[in-house]
């Protein structure tokens, strides 16, 4: 019985978050003994055969127009159909935004156990049980899944990703029944920026101590050094000094980079709730007392207007960039 796993693309490249996913259900599968198989949709650029070095053998690929956009009732048809002509037991999904519309319906037309935001590796030793993050990651849950069928939605940056071997997937295309979208994507305004913030391995993000807009440019500088994405606190973001999408937090975007660089941001709960899942948080506040500190892996306190240009020339020195 196989596991199935989820293969997320944005126009036809592969995205990161989905490898962690493969590498994640390549390790449940061996936990329990099964192989694993992937499944993409639409149209894809990447070289899929590739991801074999991930264990991933087989991928089943629906190319068919109508899956070149999410529509998350049309996904969750195909899906439901791969799943029932492979018997997979279980489907792993990054929990991201693709993640999070359609596993649940997916769970809702398997009749299948959902858990979204795992962190782990399920504990099969009795039962099926997987942890997972609750609270905005101020605590951890473990779920006992005993549907038949499983689905489990992986939090993004929560599982490394790691290459197995050199082998080349097979892949296979599969004849699924596409239903008709009930919308139709018109077109598409992408977010402009080298680095997708929810992709961001490094995010550089200013809050209020940087006063105004005009400030931004040091901001952008270190990202564009460190190879970043630029994110913001919600009052920045609500004053127009930056793009509301660049807003993190509880009612932005959640986040889980391996380096998030706060800058002038007090950090609060509210704030901490869409970044307290960063591997590593770097706090620049002059304020000692911010309580960002205490989330903090690394602080400097001092003026951010001294210390980001210094940290910009040093990095510059290290990369050799100019
Ligand atoms: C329901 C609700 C939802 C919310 N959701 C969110 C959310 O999703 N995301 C979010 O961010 N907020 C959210 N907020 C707002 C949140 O409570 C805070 O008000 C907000 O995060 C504060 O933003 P800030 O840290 O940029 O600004 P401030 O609180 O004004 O902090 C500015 C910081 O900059 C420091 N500073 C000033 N000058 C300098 C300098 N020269 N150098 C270095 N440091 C300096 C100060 O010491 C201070 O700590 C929400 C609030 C509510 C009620």
């Amino acid at each position: 019985m196989p596991v199935l796993i989820f293969i997320d693309q944005s126009e036809g490249h592969i995205k990161k978050a989905s490898l962690e996913a493969i590498s994640y259900g390549v390790a449940v599968a061996k936990q329990s003994g099964d192989t694993a198989e992937g499944i993409i949709l639409g149209k894809v650029t990447d070289d899929i055969t590739a991801l074999g070095k991930y264990g991933l053998l087989k991928i089943h690929h629906i190319d068919n127009e109508a899956l070149n956009h999410l529509d998350a009732q049309v996904f969750t048809h195909v899906i439901a159909q791969v799943v029932e002509v492979v018997k997979a037991k279980l489907v792993i999904f990054s929990n991201n935004v693709d993640g999070k519309s359609i596993a649940p319906r997916l769970s809702v037309t398997l009749k299948a156990g959902l858990v979204s935001g795992a962190v782990a590796l399920p504990d099969i030793s009795n039962g099926f049980v997987v942890k997972k993050s609750v609270f905005s990651g101020k605590a951890f849950a473990n779920i006992a899944i005993n549907s038949d069928i499983k689905i489990i939605a992986l939090n993004p940056n929560s599982y490394e990703v790691a290459v197995a071997g050199d082998a080349k997937a097979e892949v296979l295309l599969f004849n699924a029944q596409v239903a008709a979208a009930k919308v139709k994507v018109t077109n598409v305004n992408k977010v402009k920026g080298d680095v997708p913030l929810s992709e961001a391995d490094i995010v550089v993000s200013g809050g209020r101590g940087l006063k105004g807009p005009e400030n931004w440019g040091m901001i952008e500088e270190l990202a564009r050094v460190l190879g970043a994405a630029t994110a913001c606190s919600r009052p920045v973001a609500d004053a127009h000094w930056r793009p509301h999408h660049e807003h993190v937090g509880q009612t932005g975007l959640a986040i889980a980079p391996n380096l998030y660089i706060a800058i002038g941001i007090s950090g609060a709960i509210q704030h901490l709730a869409g970044v307290n899942r960063s591997k590593t948080i770097v706090v620049i506040n002059k304020d000692p007392e911010a309580p960002f500190f205490k989330a903090a892996d690394y602080g400097i306190v001092g003026d951010a207007f001294e210390i980001v240009p210094k940290i910009i020339e040093e990095v510059k020195k290290v990369k050799g960039v100019a």
